[in-house]
């Protein structure tokens, strides 16, 4: 284990590419010629965007906090006013859950992302994040709950 050299939240610096809390690079497991930011094709990325997972470089990313965004002004209302609701193995998953939350009239965002810990078996090159407003949580969760869905569960973060 170890932590984010960025925001100091656990990462076990042998087998992540990124810290989850903020999106910095893990730069001790990243490789010689790196991750590529998804905008910029000659810059090597520094981290990626904590909503949608895009890999950013110092000339496209956009700071909240300690947390890397990057440049859609909707991720920093998704970040602050929004919350990860639950998170999925396959986009399938997710779909139905988006579904269900449709149906109850709670807006919800899917986001597939790079899975930051790449030596899990079987590997999962991707996660899929839903990310639904704050103010929707309890209602969501319960939701979840009733579905009897896989994948993790979303702490309470306050
Ligand atoms: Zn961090
Ligand atoms: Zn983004
Ligand atoms: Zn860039």
């Amino acid at each position: 284990m170890g932590s984010c050299g960025s925001c100091g939240s656990p990462l076990d610096i042998q087998t992540h590419i990124y810290c989850r809390a903020c999106g910095a690079m893990n730069e001790a497991h990243v490789s010689e010629e790196g991750i590529i930011c998804d905008v910029h094709t000659e810059n090597r990325a520094v981290g990626f965007c904590v909503v949608c997972g895009k890999a950013v470089c110092d000339e496209c990313l956009e700071n909240q906090g300690n947390r890397i965004l990057c440049g859609d002004p909707k991720h920093r209302v998704y970040l602050e006013e929004w919350r990860v609701l639950h998170t999925f193995d396959f986009e399938y998953e997710a779909a139905m859950l988006y579904a269900n939350l449709e149906q109850h009239d709670i807006e919800s965002e899917v986001f597939t992302k790079l899975n930051p810990d790449a030596t899990e078996s079987p590997v999962r090159p991707t996660i899929v994040e839903v990310r639904i407003p704050e103010k929707k949580f309890e209602e969501a969760k319960e939701i979840v709950k009733l579905l009897g869905l896989s994948g993790e569960e979303m702490e309470d973060e306050n």
